[in-house]
């Protein structure tokens, strides 16, 4: 360990200090403390706050402007200790005792969706606190209820200024208590002695009391706002507990609103997209890479189909990560997605979707009806399952609704993208029936594994990469589609063609690797599931529910 002690000459007299040179020096500064005139002892500076917990000295600010910088020298650490020296005893540093217990410029940044769901909890939790590392961030890192409350697991955010982190004690990680309380923010006792024994008689039972006196930091959730308390802490929160107490203001504001508009600036395009609802049915590598990325765009509103849980395997190529193997992934697609878009509406169908009858009020084909019914309706497929596809299509034909088709195919080395427009482009079994006339075009009918789903068969490392593009040409006509129902709010420039194959490689499908064609398909005017050319004489019923539907879509346009 390298360090230096000796004397510098101050204002207010010659005082002693010590140097330490961290591992990381230059990117960090010397350590310095002040020492007692013989050295043997270190000289306390707690009482403002500006002390570390090893009583060294706060001595470079995060702010850039007055940082450390790795081009200084030691001297530089000395001219600022003489400084820090002086200014103390000038009285110019802030003593922890005087800063106000109630303030109102400390504001905890809540999204509107997520203050009305801590107020809406009931009970009480665990939270983790954490400053961050600049001193200006506050953050609940999760709120896990420990009651039959709902787990909220989104993060609350604060602008604190350093000497308030310090006062918090968050510098390091914190735990404490969160409770919802059925009284408003006025009804809060204003004596930090009566504020004790008040929130202890609104916890619902014995085991929330005995957490909340092993928890110096509440999270009180009022009826019409939140405070942070804090209890029994004060400048030496682990030896000299002295009570202590802190308020600070929740600040709410409309956080969807800003994630948009800072990327894009154009809310009222993102407001149609808001208002849009997008199933996908198959959230594997493919459909959950198209779903963040829509989420992105500023889509709103999914509902989500699939039986699996996350794998080990898939997590190279899935947005799930580790910590989310065994959770199903239609919860693992939301939580990607509510990691963008925390107000976002996510309906999880934890099923497959299948031709086979599954019974009154199970079948998962009701939640897709719903998005075929929306005005800016869409259902993506990207389970590359023929029976899937089929229901699909059927539905989108059905209920005039558009669809988008996606797969990967072989070794992730061919991606198609297609869309089925009712009463415009060739439908899914118009397109099948197009391969079966002509297997060469196709690369689903050119090898016997192209049939195969990509994510099925063994590939090069990276493979994901593949799927990532097909995922994003995917994405990219589910918005030009939406944009092209939106009345003109949306203008995307128009893919030519609705029927896109992509090849990672060239000389087959395209003359050169990465390259998208367009398949140019006409509708089959025999296709028993569009066409218009072998239709059967209708039922009495179905006459009644076509009349029905024509009318709905009538309302619609
Ligand atoms: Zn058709």
């Amino acid at each position: 360990m390298t360090f230096a002690e000796g004397t510098v000459d101050t204002a207010v007299g010659s005082r002693r200090y010590r140097l330490v040179w961290p591992p990381e020096f230059p990117l960090r500064p010397p350590v310095t403390w002040e020492l007692s005139a013989d050295g043997a002892d270190v000289i306390d500076h707690r009482a403002h706050g500006y002390t570390f917990r090893d009583l060294s000295l706060c001595l470079f600010a995060h702010d850039p402007r007055q940082g450390w910088r790795p081009e200084y020298t030691a001297g530089e650490a000395l001219d600022r200790l003489v400084a820090y020296l002086e200014q103390e005893a000038h009285g110019e540093f802030p003593r922890i005792e005087d800063i106000p217990l109630t303030t109102d410029f400390i504001r905890v940044s809540v999204p509107l969706s997520i203050a009305a769901a801590l107020r809406q909890g009931g009970g009480w939790g665990i939270l983790t606190v954490r400053g961050r590392k600049d001193g200006r961030l506050l953050r609940v890192m999760s709120v896990d209820g420990t009651s039959p409350s709902p787990i909220i697991t989104r993060p609350l955010e604060a602008d604190l200024e350093a000497p308030w982190v310090a006062a918090l004690g968050l510098d390091h990680p914190r735990q404490g208590l969160w409770c919802r309380i059925n009284k408003t923010v006025e009804q809060v006792p204003s004596s930090r002695h009566r504020l004790e024994g008040w929130i202890r008689q609104q916890l619902p039972n014995e085991h929330a009391r005995q957490l909340f006196m092993a928890q110096a930091l509440i999270l009180l959730v009022l009826n019409d706002g939140l405070r942070f308390v804090l209890i029994k802490a004060g400048t030496t929160p682990d030896t000299n507990p002295e009570e202590r107490l802190i308020y600070v203001e929740p600040f709410e504001e409309n956080l969807e609103e800003r994630i948009f508009r800072r990327v894009d600036d154009r809310l009222g395009g993102v407001g149609g997209l808001q208002r849009a609802q997008v199933a996908i049915v198959g959230v594997g590598s493919l459909g959950s890479s198209v779903a963040v990325v829509l989420a992105k765009a500023g889509v709103s509103k999914f509902v989500l189909l699939d039986p699996e849980l996350l794998d080990p395997e898939n997590v190279a190529r899935h947005v799930g990560g580790v910590d989310e193997i065994c959770l199903p992934k239609v919860e693992v697609v939301s939580r990607a997605i509510h990691r963008i878009n925390p107000a976002a509406e996510v309906v999880q169908v934890q099923a497959a979707l299948s031709l086979d009858p599954v019974g009154w009020g199970k079948d998962p084909t009701q939640h897709l009806i719903e998005v075929t019914r929306h005005p800016l309706g869409i259902i993506v497929c990207a389970t590359a399952t023929t029976e899937a596809e089929s229901v699909v299509n059927h539905l989108c034909v059905i209920h005039a609704c558009p669809g988008i088709f996606t797969a990967v195919l072989g070794r992730a080395e061919h991606g198609r993208v297609f869309r089925v427009l009712p009463g415009v482009t060739p439908c899914y079994q118009c397109v099948l029936n197009a391969q079966y006339a002509e297997p060469g075009r196709f690369p689903r009918f050119d090898r016997v594994d192209m049939g195969v789903p990509a994510y099925q068969q063994q590939g090069l490392p990276g493979l994901g990469m593949d799927v990532e593009q097909v995922a994003l040409i995917t994405a990219r006509m589910t918005l030009q589609t939406l944009g092209e129902r939106s009345e003109g709010e949306l203008d995307y420039p128009k893919a030519h063609g609705d029927h896109l194959i992509w090849s990672n490689h060239g000389g087959w499908a395209v003359d050169g690797p990465l390259q998208t064609r367009v398949e140019l398909i006409p509708r089959d005017r025999a296709c028993p599931v569009c066409g218009i050319g072998n239709e059967l004489p209708l039922s009495l019923e179905e006459e009644k529910e076509l009349a029905a539907l024509q009318v709905d879509r009538l309302k619609r346009s």
